[in-house]
């Protein structure tokens, strides 16, 4: 009945349905009370750990953490979503977090039909849906409600996500199924790890009552009542931890000062800015994204490895993450056409058959097609087959900095060009080419391959600039497809009158500005991965247009997000590095912007240690 899967694939749910109530086969008990699920959530999770009245104390810049021992369909995120706006101004910056892990999670169609079984909940579970991740291995952090609500769901088991995952939860939702029938779900080792994750004044609330809970409650530090329970269940538990002592955490981010206006650094500007942070945005340049994010086309792209290992886990968790992230900015400056990544050679071929065979992958994030689909999908004639990822595409990076830098918040200071970092009275002193100073709380380099001029350190730090030139082609001269396209290169569909293709990778060149060489390299890989773009007469590469940056790499090719470090591994203090996003920074800004915002600001994160530890900037020192 169960057919195991390949990872990164998680084995979903398998459910039986009796008047519209989902039962788990595999658990032999019911998602939500029979009774009134809404109502028992209502009661036990909500009611019992006083939430409406401790919603409301939540400072305007603050936050609540909510964790859950078991997602299954999301009624009890949904109600308690519900709940928040219920109790909060419609304007404020408060966030609600949600972290919730899933050892089997439900396949959407299943989440839409348990979830229909609500209609007032609807619109919060249309955009739940939505969003719902492909079911793959990791975390998953969904941004919901304009970012008032954040959901990190956890697909894996519940010991390892107490192991891995970084928050302070105000309130705890144990829901696993009964302990009868999921003795995992309640092991003292779980229980202890969800200590490992309370503070003073957490509370806690379960539906069960057995005495084993309750005792290894007890013994881990929680005070625990039995109390009345919902509907025809006689009792249930509620309990504190080290009561008497509760406190509500003031955010106390002052201003943030973010160097670089590329992707990068607007991307964390306007992340910061929406949980509330006065943010001064800087660059050189005289507007946003004038640099590596300044190309009129870029593709939505990233090669994954043939090992589902910690480094391939990470890119599956950006490309997901961005694509999610990008789709309310859809006809601004997102265009989610599709991107086929075609086996263009024998080597890439058969990386991609190892691949195939190796792994699992929901096609909602990425199937193989042969020629004959792939050229269906393209719009025009390919030789070969290769991954088709329907949610990718491509955007408008300048366009997309310019935008995402306008916001009430975010101030910006442009063509002021900062020659040094300065620490000054608790704060940082940032001053610029003609000796003017402006001060932030703390710092973010986000400059590219200039950051390490900025960086206060005495060590060098491996990062490499690397040329890319890219060529656009007029529509006129060139059969172009209604999809991304990548292989060696990457061609974009049309937009205004012609479409990007590139870009060169030139490790020892510096010339700032296109070359005809530059144009007939680009010209030379697309017609010998992609034959039919080309037309019988191709332009001259003279009269092509086209435009060069420098992409920001790393030693390991892997990017940076993180605490600055000395040589000797201290924390500077409120001092980070956001770079080396390579040329796949429009797949890795949104995820480490939304990480990186985490971490200043104090809220839950949304990457696990063994995946932001990879992140981490000592690693630029060489040992
Ligand atoms: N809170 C859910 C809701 O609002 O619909 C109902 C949760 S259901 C009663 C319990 C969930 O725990 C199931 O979805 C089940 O797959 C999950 N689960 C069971 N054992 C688990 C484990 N070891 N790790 C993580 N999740 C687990």
């Amino acid at each position: 009945m169960h057919s195991p899967c390949l990872p990164p694939a998680m084995e979903p749910a398998d459910l039986i349905w009796r008047d519209g109530v989902p039962e788990s086969t595999r658990f032999g008990d019911v998602y939500f009370s029979r009774d009134n699920g809404l109502a028992e959530t209502r009661y036990v999770f909500i009611g019992h750990n006083q939430l409406p009245e401790r919603f409301q104390q939540v400072p305007d810049t603050g936050h609540f953490v909510i964790a859950e021992t078991g997602f299954g369909t999301g009624l009890n995120f949904l109600a308690a979503w519900a709940e928040w706006l219920k109790q909060r101004p419609a304007d404020d910056n408060a966030i609600l977090h949600f972290v919730s892990v899933e050892r089997f999670p439900l396949r959407r169609q299943d989440l839409e039909k348990a979830l229909s079984y609500w209609p007032e909940l609807s619109p919060l579970a249309t955009e739940l849906i939505e969003h719902y991740p492909p079911l793959i291995k990791g975390t998953h952090r969904l941004v919901l409600a304009g970012g008032r609500v954040r959901l990190t769901l956890y697909f894996g088991d519940v010991l390892a996500a107490w192991k891995d995952l970084t928050f302070f939860a105000d309130t705890w939702f144990l829901d696993g199924f009964a302990p009868s029938l999921n003795p995992d779900m309640w092991l003292d080792d779980a229980i202890g790890l969800i200590t490992s994750h309370s503070k003073p004044g957490t509370t806690l609330a379960t539906f069960t009552a057995v005495g084993r809970v309750r005792r290894s409650l007890a013994e881990a530090g929680f005070e625990i009542a039995k109390v009345p329970g919902f509907g025809r269940k006689r009792e249930m538990l509620a309990g504190i931890y080290a009561p008497g002592n509760t406190t509500n955490q003031e955010a106390r981010t002052g201003t943030v000062a973010v160097i670089g206006a590329g992707i990068a650094g607007t991307l964390l500007a306007r992340n910061l800015a929406e949980r509330g942070v006065q943010v001064l945005l800087l660059d050189k340049a005289p507007h946003a994204g004038s640099a590596a994010s300044g190309n009129p086309q870029g593709a939505l792209y990233v090669k994954l490895g043939v090992e589902y290992n910690a480094q391939t886990e990470l890119a599956a968790t950006a490309l997901s993450f961005s694509q999610r992230f990008y789709r309310p900015w859809q006809n601004r400056f997102w265009h989610p056409t599709g991107l086929l990544q075609l086996a263009t050679d024998d080597q890439e071929a058969d990386r991609q058959r190892r691949f195939c065979e190796r792994n699992e992958y929901p096609d909602n994030l990425l199937e193989p097609v042969n020629a004959i689909r792939a050229s269906e999908l393209a719009g025009i004639p390919v030789d070969t087959g290769g991954l088709w990822f329907p949610g990718s595409g491509w955007l408008e990076p300048a366009k997309a900095c310019q935008q995402l830098a306008e916001h009430p918040l975010i101030e910006t200071r442009f063509s002021y060009q900062v020659v040094n970092l300065l620490p000054c009275n608790n704060q940082w002193c940032i001053r610029n080419h003609s000796g003017e100073d402006c001060r932030a709380d703390a710092v973010i380099i986000a400059g590219g391959h200039e950051s390490p001029a900025l960086v206060p350190v005495a060590g060098q730090l491996r990062l490499k600039a690397i040329r890319g030139q890219v060529t656009e082609l007029p529509e006129a001269d060139f059969n172009l497809p209604q999809t991304v396209i990548c292989g060696t290169k990457y061609l974009n569909p049309v937009q205004g009158g012609s479409a990007v293709t590139g870009a060169t990778f030139d490790l020892k060149d510096e010339t700032p500005y296109p070359t005809p060489a530059g144009h007939q390299e680009n010209l030379d890989e697309l017609k010998r991965i992609l034959p039919s773009v080309t037309k019988e007469s191709v332009p001259d590469p003279d009269q092509l247009q086209g435009r060069v940056a420098f992409r920001c790499t790393t030693h390991d090719y892997q990017p940076v997000a993180g605490h600055m470090r000395d040589t000797e591994g201290n924390h500077l203090n409120d001092l980070y590095l956001l770079t080396g996003l390579g040329s796949k920074g429009l797949v890795w800004a949104p995820l480490l912007a939304e990480y990186l915002a985490d971490v200043i600001s104090g809220q839950p994160h949304c990457l696990p240690a063994p995946l932001s530890k990879r992140l981490e900037t000592g690693r630029l020192y060489r040992t």
